[in-house]
């Protein structure tokens, strides 16, 4: 077990060690989640609170899930309904937490970098659920585990991320950590949906829905992120669909054997049809969620054996 950082914040603060050290262990998860009683106690005696300020099902859910099998104690923060904003609130929200000693933090914001600069000023250990259009470190590792168990390895595959590539967290995250583990990315999308500057982050770049699936072993659908859109990005959603939404019939431009993922919530006819998403020989979206539970417990237990070893944990990872 390599991985030793304080915090998860990001895949960008880790090494390859350290995704295979969570994937590994994250296993043992799967296997424990399928037996009839789902319990361990790692985290024994802990503080779990989770802060959602964006709406989750799937995540929320999973982390909640992942605490309670652990045996930590878990509350959930009801702030997604409040009028809690970034800056001051959002510091004085953690500072109050924090005089709670929890122990891990789990929290969503919309404002990328939000989450680090909570970390800065709490004890705890600190996990990002999602920061704005920056990172989902939970969901590149659970889209790895997932590609890891169709397609028995992480390297040397091409991997199609499609859709609104400059809106999406999930986008970033996976690039990231693909590229680390040596699989080739493509970004596909409409030029409105690609963001500057993306031909320099090392993935392969297209506006051809054709071009960008040809040969993908693992094709990821993302969501039109239309809460962080300022004006209109798409013509219509009919014409999105037709010249980008995941059909059979482009699918079939793949690898014979290529994956359909989506990190949720979908719009079924929007980005991707509603049949190839529910076809279990081709898509491994309910094996996504599934694998989120297993890659929560993962993170958790890992971060609170670093816990635990007290000032030997890295601070470069902090
Ligand atoms: N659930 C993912 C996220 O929180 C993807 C999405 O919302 O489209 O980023």
């Amino acid at each position: 077990m390599t991985f030793r950082a304080r915090h998860l914040l990001g895949i960008e603060q880790l090494a390859p060690g350290d995704i295979r050290a969570i994937l590994d262990l994250a296993e043992d998860y799967v296997a424990l989640n399928r037996r009839p009683v789902k319990r361990t106690d790692a985290l024994a005696g802990l503080t779990l609170i989770s802060m959602f300020f964006e709406p989750s099902t799937r995540t929320q859910a999973s982390f909640e899930l992942a605490g309670k099998r652990l045996g930590a104690d878990v509350m959930a923060m009801a702030v997604a309904q409040s009028s809690v904003r970034k800056g001051e609130t959002l510091i004085d929200t953690a500072l109050t937490l924090n005089a709670m000693r929890p122990d891990l933090l789990v929290v969503r914001h919309p404002a990328s970098g939000a989450v680090h600069l909570l970390a800065s000023k709490v004890d705890c250990a600190v996990v990002n659920a999602g920061d704005g259009r920056h990172e989902h470190p939970t969901q590149a590792l659970l889209d790895a585990l997932t590609i890891r168990r169709a397609k028995g390895r992480l390297h040397r595959l091409t991997v199609a991320i499609c859709g609104d590539i400059a809106h999406s967290r999930v986008a970033r995250s996976n690039i990231l950590l693909l590229s680390k583990m040596e699989s080739r990315v493509r970004l596909v999308g409409p030029p409105t949906l690609l963001p500057a500057g993306a031909r320099d982050w090392g993935c392969e770049v297209t506006t051809d829905m054709a071009e960008g699936l040809r040969g993908a072993d693992v094709v990821m659908m993302l969501r039109l992120q239309r809460e962080r859109m300022d004006g209109a990005f798409i013509p219509s959603e009919r014409e999105y669909y037709h010249r980008y939404g995941l059909d059979a019939e482009k699918l079939a431009l793949a690898a014979p054997d290529a994956i359909v993922m989506h990190p949720g919530p979908m719009n079924r006819g929007v980005e991707i049809d509603g049949t190839l998403a529910d076809d279990i020989n081709r898509s491994v979206i309910q094996d996504q969620v599934e694998m989120g539970v297993a890659v929560r417990m993962a993170a958790l237990d890992l971060l609170a054996r670093n816990l635990r070893a007290g000032p030997r944990v890295v601070a470069a990872h902090a």
